[in-house]
């Protein structure tokens, strides 16, 4: 039997990763589709684990060679969803997870209308702000460019499915979980 495609979008800090880590570890029948890019990695981040990262070249001869379903430019770096990747994995029968932002999630609901969108939302721009600095892993040029993004993100939110706001982080997860295997 052939798995379902989920769209897990949301404001950067929102807690995105964070929610689609514990479901993986939590449901063994869901994995997280791995997105290449041209970001830098992050310290603790390893290649073909968090990201396959690529120089900007060799990110566009993936896309002259139609390699992405979607891939979008996001705070000023490409980041994109290999078909290979996540192919194998829906014919294996598993659920797939993409963490993809609002311009890449509608690419992909254009082509398939069966997927299921899921927005993250923080549960105040505070907060959202004092997680991003917490996270101590952006500049604070790029924090101010990630949180000025978030508004505009946010206000896509109702081209999604279901909207979950992560505020008591078990309770989010609870319910991003209950969406998936309902
Ligand atoms: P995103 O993937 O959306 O950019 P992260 O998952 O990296 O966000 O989360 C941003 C920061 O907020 C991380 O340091 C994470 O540990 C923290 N965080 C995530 N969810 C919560 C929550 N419900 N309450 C408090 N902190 C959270
Ligand atoms: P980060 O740099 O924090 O890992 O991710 C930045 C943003 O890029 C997040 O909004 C994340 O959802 C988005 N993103 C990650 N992978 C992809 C992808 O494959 N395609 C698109 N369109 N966005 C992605």
């Amino acid at each position: 039997m052939k798995g379902r495609l989920f769209v897990i979008s949301g404001p950067s800090g929102s807690g995105k990763s964070t929610i689609c880590k514990k479901l993986v570890d939590n449901n063994e029948n869901i994995v997280l589709s791995v997105s290449a890019t041209t970001r830098k990695p992050r310290e603790q981040e390893k290649d073909g684990i968090n990201y396959f990262f690529l120089t900007k070249e060799e990110f566009e001869k993936k896309i002259k060679e139609n390699a992405f379903y979607e891939y979008a430019l996001v705070f000023n770096n490409y980041y994109g969803t290999l078909k290979e990747k996540i192919d194998d994995k829906l014919e294996a029968g598993f659920d797939v997870i993409l963490e993809i932002d609002v311009q890449g999630a509608m690419q992909m609901k254009e082509q398939n209308n069966e997927i299921v969108m899921i927005f993250i939302m923080p549960p105040s721009k505070e907060e959202l702000l004092h997680r991003l600095t917490d996270r101590k892993t952006e500049s604070s040029a790029e924090i101010e460019l990630r949180t000025a993004i978030a508004i505009e993100e946010m206000s896509k939110k109702d081209k999604y499915d279901y909207i979950v706001v992560n505020d008591e982080l078990e309770k989010a997860i609870k319910e991003v979980e209950d969406i998936i295997n309902n």
